[in-house]
């Protein structure tokens, strides 16, 4: 057992504070991973808060995680001491069900396990990445390439992915009118990625604040959600919606800029059920669909991807002793776009 430092909540209404966890020993398929660097995902704040019910306390976050390959188990064949890596939201999946045997291991029938606030194979609970080092079986560790820096290449494992398997599945690329909701950590990524693709992006943000910022990412067009010209103006008017916004919103309204056959998907992940009228849908053979992060292979696809466009997040590295303040500004909306903790702070 290795006890590392890291940073993580108590309760769901105290900050988050130092505190050390247990990586259990290396097993013949494990890695140990040197974390460099663990991104801040809104879903992080969701559990620590406890917004979603069922966080098992205490409980470190983080599932962007960066890192060099510290030591290997004794048949390990995918990396070597070394190796650059990343571990994303899951660490292990059942591998034997339809959906892991398909690559799509975030959709496990037994449940894929999670890199937090989850139980291991070893029955011990995982923890995240808001710490020094982690061990993870490595079928689930990533090939960060070399042309992605490590900190930038962070965010990737969850807000890249998480909008690169739905631009991808639901064929974002030239002729695509693609908008994206919410300018964060995913939209921003978001945007990023469906211009590489080839897509005309549009993006759907509250306010023109980040216009500037949005245009230079890639976006061909920004609009102000709050200004309701804005849903006359394109109604009926793209082929996908990729919602990323954290809170609930008005989705009958969204639907009605989808194009005939057009599908909102649904990444975003608030805390309260949302309604949709039916004659939403009906009237435009509209769908709405949902999609959580992505499998292995479309991950490390990802990761290719991003290095080849040279696409990586744009972030705010912090010291672990900002996290608390990092929480309240990502909840604010006001994150350019993604906070990265430098681990070499919690020592
Ligand atoms: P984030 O950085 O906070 O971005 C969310 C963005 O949504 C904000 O920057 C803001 O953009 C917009 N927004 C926030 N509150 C809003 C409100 N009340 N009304 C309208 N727009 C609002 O969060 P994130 O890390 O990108 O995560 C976004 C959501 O995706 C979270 O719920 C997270 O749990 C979920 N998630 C899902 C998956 C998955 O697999 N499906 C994976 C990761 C995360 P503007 O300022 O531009 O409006
Ligand atoms: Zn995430």
């Amino acid at each position: 057992m290795l006890t590392v430092n890291a940073y993580g909540a108590t309760s769901a209404t105290e900050p988050l504070a130092p505190m050390t966890v247990e990586r259990r020993d290396l097993g013949p398929h494990d890695v140990l991973i040197d974390i460099k660097f663990a991104g801040i995902c809104h879903s992080d704040i969701h559990t620590a808060r406890g917004e979603w019910g069922g966080t098992a306390y205490p409980v470190v976050p983080g599932h962007e995680i960066a890192g060099v390959v510290a030591e290997v188990g004794s048949e390990v064949t995918k990396h070597s001491v070394g190796d650059r890596v990343g571990v994303g939201c899951m660490v292990d999946s059942c591998g034997e069900c339809v959906n892991c045997q398909a690559g799509e291991e975030q959709y496990c029938l037994k449940g894929n396990i999670g890199t937090y606030n989850a139980v291991g194979k070893d029955g011990q609970p995982t923890q995240g990445g808001y710490s020094t080092h982690v061990v993870v079986t490595e079928a689930f560790v990533l090939r960060i390439p070399d042309g992605l820096e490590l900190d930038v290449a962070a965010p990737l494992l969850c807000a890249g992915v998480t909008l690169f398997s739905p631009l991808n599945h639901w064929g974002a690329g030239p002729g695509k009118r693609v908008a994206i909701v919410g300018l964060g950590g995913l939209g921003h990524m978001g945007v990023k990625i469906a211009h590489a693709m080839g897509a005309e992006v549009t993006v759907l943000s509250q306010s023109l604040k980040k216009q500037e910022d949005g245009l230079r990412l890639g976006a061909d067009h920004y609009y102000a959600t709050s200004d309701p010209d804005t849903f006359t103006q394109l109604a009926g008017s793209f082929d996908l919606i990729v919602n990323t916004v954290s809170a609930n919103i008005d989705l009958d309204a969204y639907l009605g800029m989808l194009a005939v056959n057009g599908t909102l998907v649904e990444v975003g992940a608030p805390e309260n059920p949302m309604t949709v009228a039916a004659f939403s849908l009906i009237p435009n053979r509209r769908s709405i669909a949902g999609s959580m992060i992505g499998g292995i292979p479309e991950t490390q696809q990802m990761l290719d991807f991003c290095a080849e466009h040279n696409l990586g997040a744009e972030i705010e590295v912090i010291s672990a002793d900002k996290i608390n303040e990092a929480y309240e500004r990502v909840v604010a909306s006001d994150v350019r776009y993604r906070f990265v903790i430098d681990t070499s702070t919690l020592s």
